[in-house]
């Protein structure tokens, strides 16, 4: 049993902090918004009232935040998680960030003694709740090894991908793959709807044929055959389309400076902008259905 803090309760952050609660960890976590302090007070955990707080409540301190600017601010500063870390205090960051600041915040951490490691998962918020998701750990191998056993709490696949900002270089890899493919998954059903097929239909013949995918049979855009999918509850986030756009700019952004060619990639960023712009952020990711779908108007 390991004392805990824990910042950032949101979509993924709340069900993952009920997970170490259960596994009966002490955590004390924070988050900005009084929704996420409740549900950790919900799952039997501890809110506290800062991040400092948080931060100097742990062994170990766990931030699952939305982005880069997020990271920096709770980690940086007189009232921050590196300043207020109790001394040999190790950190993971499991939010999805550029591998920029993840090196960044990790040297500043190593400078004051303390080790961290990048965790960012992989799963889905069905993945978060059932503890069954995948973690991509950067950093050396000694956090590697203090992080793990705290991890299997949550998550059921922990790999070492490499040094500091490996386990972001994966994530935006796999997010990348997986807009690509949800946007496919969607084009197929909306095309099948065209022709007249049933999408339980489509979806029997496709989750065991050539097109199969996570998308397709874990997250299907479409209601009814994955009844645990966002797509049964009008696209409530799961995992918003705002959060999808950053990753696939954080993908090209890294395709750039490294000349690999993503035309594939850079098609989902346009599409997921056009998607955030029509006003679907908020919404889950697979919401892009409704928006490939172009409903006639009045249905
Ligand atoms: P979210 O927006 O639901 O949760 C983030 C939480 O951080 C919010 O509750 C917010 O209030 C809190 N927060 C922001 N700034 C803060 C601060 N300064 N101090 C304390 N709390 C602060 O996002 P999420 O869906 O939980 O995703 C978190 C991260 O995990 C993102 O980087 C996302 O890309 C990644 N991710 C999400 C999913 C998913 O399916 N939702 C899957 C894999 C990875």
């Amino acid at each position: 049993m390991a004392t805990i803090g824990f910042i950032g309760l949101g979509n993924m952050g709340a069900p993952m902090a009920a997970n170490l609660v259960k596994a009966q960890h002490h955590v004390a976590g924070y988050d900005i918004v009084e929704a996420g302090r409740n549900a950790l007070t919900e799952s039997g955990g501890h809110a506290v009232a800062t991040v400092a707080e948080a931060a100097a409540a742990g062994d170990i301190v766990i931030t699952m935040l939305p982005a880069g600017p997020q990271v920096r601010s709770v980690y940086f500063g007189a009232e921050g998680v590196i300043a207020n870390a109790r001394p040999g205090a190790l950190l993971i960051d499991c939010s999805t960030i550029d591998v920029e600041t993840a090196r960044a915040v990790a040297a500043a951490a190593a400078e004051k003694g303390l080790e961290m490691i990048d965790a960012p998962v992989s799963g889905g918020t069905i993945g978060a709740e059932a503890a069954t998701l995948t973690f991509m750990v950067g950093g050396e191998d000694a956090g590697f090894a203090r992080g793990e056993p705290i991890l299997q709490a949550m998550g059921r696949k922990i790999v070492h991908a490499g040094p500091s900002g490996a386990g972001q270089t994966a994530k935006i890899c796999n997010n990348m793959i997986l807009a690509a493919s949800m946007i496919a998954v969607c084009e197929g059903f909306a095309l099948a709807e065209k022709l007249g097929l049933d999408a339980q239909t489509l979806f029997d013949i496709c989750s065991t044929s050539t097109s199969q995918s996570w998308a397709m049979t874990g997250y299907c855009p479409v209601p009814g055959p994955v009844p645990a999918a966002p797509s049964n509850r009008g696209y409530a986030a799961g995992f918003t389309a705002t959060n999808m756009l950053k990753d696939l700019r954080l993908a090209q952004q890294a395709a750039g400076a490294t000349g690999a060619a993503t035309p594939l990639g850079a098609a989902a960023a346009n599409l997921y902008q056009l998607y955030v712009d029509a006003g679907g952020g908020p919404f889950d990711f697979s919401g892009i259905m409704q928006f490939l779908r172009r409903p006639e108007p009045g249905k």
